[in-house]
Formats: structure tokens, sequence, C-alpha cells
């Protein structure tokens, strides 16, 4: 998948944006590369290379423009016109997602919910009623859909990104533990929650074992 600018660029640019959105709800109307790198957790020098990836951005010594910032980010994240997304599989994870209102802040717009179990198909969860995954194809060709989400179990992934790609759809966000291959023009991430418990996992134990270690 190719970002053009570093992806820890494109993934820092994410958290500008939930800066720049923070402040714009406390009304604050311009902010410097120092503030947006304390509030984004890294450095201003961090923020200007970020920035200087994509052009000249403000002038120097006078701070940024909070809400023209966002623009900015917006055009180059891609979001300043909504983004579509399904999400497959309404269990417990799907339905919460389905719900979940930061998607809408961000641009992004929840338009159907697909599953294969014919005990689930056409309930209703979160104003969406629940499709039938054989009808992805159909839902792909007459809207336009930008992101599918899958939220099934771990074996059923691969199979069910195969069906995403098959659909057309050239973004996933992958929520099952496993990685899923897809082809070089379809853009995939994998959101590993048992891989950031167990990062953290790690730093206890490395902080717990120099402990032990001060204290022999
Ligand atoms: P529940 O027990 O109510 O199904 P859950 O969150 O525990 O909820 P999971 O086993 O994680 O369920 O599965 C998530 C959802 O994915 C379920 O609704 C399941 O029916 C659906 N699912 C499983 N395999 C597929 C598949 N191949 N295609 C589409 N949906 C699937």
């Amino acid at each position: 998948m190719n970002t053009g600018a570093p992806r820890a660029t494109i993934e820092r640019l994410c958290r500008y944006q939930q800066v720049l959105a923070q402040l714009e709800r406390e009304r604050v109307e311009t902010a410097s590369s120092a503030d947006i790198g304390r509030l984004a957790v890294t450095n201003a020098a961090q923020v200007r290379k970020d920035f200087s990836h994509f052009g000249d951005f403000g002038r120097r010594g006078v701070g940024y423009s909070v809400s023209e910032l966002r623009a900015r980010l917006r055009a180059i994240l891609g979001t300043e016109n909504e983004r579509t997304v399904v999400i497959i599989g309404a269990g417990n994870l799907g339905s919460a997602l389905a719900g979940y209102p930061g998607f809408e802040m961000r641009g992004f717009r929840v338009v159907a919910i697909f599953d294969n179990n014919p005990a689930k198909i056409g309930h209703w969860v979160e104003g969406l009623r629940i499709l039938p995954l054989s009808d992805l194809a159909t839902v792909a060709a007459e809207q336009r859909i930008d992101i599918a989400v899958i939220a099934v179990p771990e074996a059923a992934a691969q199979a069910v990104a195969d069906q995403v790609v098959e659909a057309g759809i050239k973004a996933i966000l992958n929520f099952a533990p496993v990685y899923i291959q897809v082809p070089a023009d379809v853009g995939a991430r994998t959101v590993g929650v048992t891989c950031q418990l167990e990062y953290l996992s790690y730093f206890l134990a490395q902080s717990q074992g120099s402990s032990e270690a001060e204290e022999s």
C-alpha cells in the first residue's frame, strides 16, 4: 500500500486532526507547531517536518489557523467529502462500531451492515437492516463504497476480505486478529487490540523487571 508520504507521517496527521478537533471544540482559533506537538505527544520540529511533505503551511511565528489547518488536513486525508463505510459482521463488535458516533464526526458514514447468519439477516442494528453478505457486490455497485470494516471471527476474515476485493472495494479496516492478504491496489489495516495489550504487558514486564533489578 503506497501512501506517498511516510506511513508514520500519515498516522501522525490523524493524530493532529484529533488534536485540532479538540482545539476547535475549545474555541481555540490559532495554534503553534509546539501546541500541536505537545497535544499530539510529539514535538514542534516533527509537526513542521510532517506538514512539509504537503507544501507550505502557515507563517512562522504566527501559528496556524485551527480551522484552515483542519480543512487542509481533511483535503490531504481525503475526508473533505464524506467517506462511505460498510461493516461486515453484525456481532457485538460490528454492532458497536455501527453505533460509534466518532466516525460521522470525522467524515465516515456507515451505510450498510452485512452478516451471513440467517438468524440475524433482516434484523435492525443502529438504524441499518442487516443484509446478507451475498448482497455486498450489488450494494457496492449501486453505491460508491469507500471502506469495508471486517468484524467477523478470525477463521472467516480472509474469505470475507476476498469477497470485499471481488466487490471492487479498495480499502479494508480489519478487526479480526489475523493479517489479511489483499492485492496491491487495495489498502488494508488491521486493528490489533491484543497486540496493543501485549505491548503494554511488555512495558509492564520491563518496568517491573527494572525495579526488581534495582531491589537486588
Ligand atoms: P454473536 O455470538 O451474536 O454472533 P459475536 O460478536 O460473539 O456475536 P462473532 O463470532 O465474533 O460473534 O462473529 C461476529 C459476526 O460475524 C457474527 O454476527 C457472525 O454471524 C458473523 N460472521 C461470521 N462469519 C461470517 C462470514 N463468513 N460472513 C459474514 N458474517 C460472518
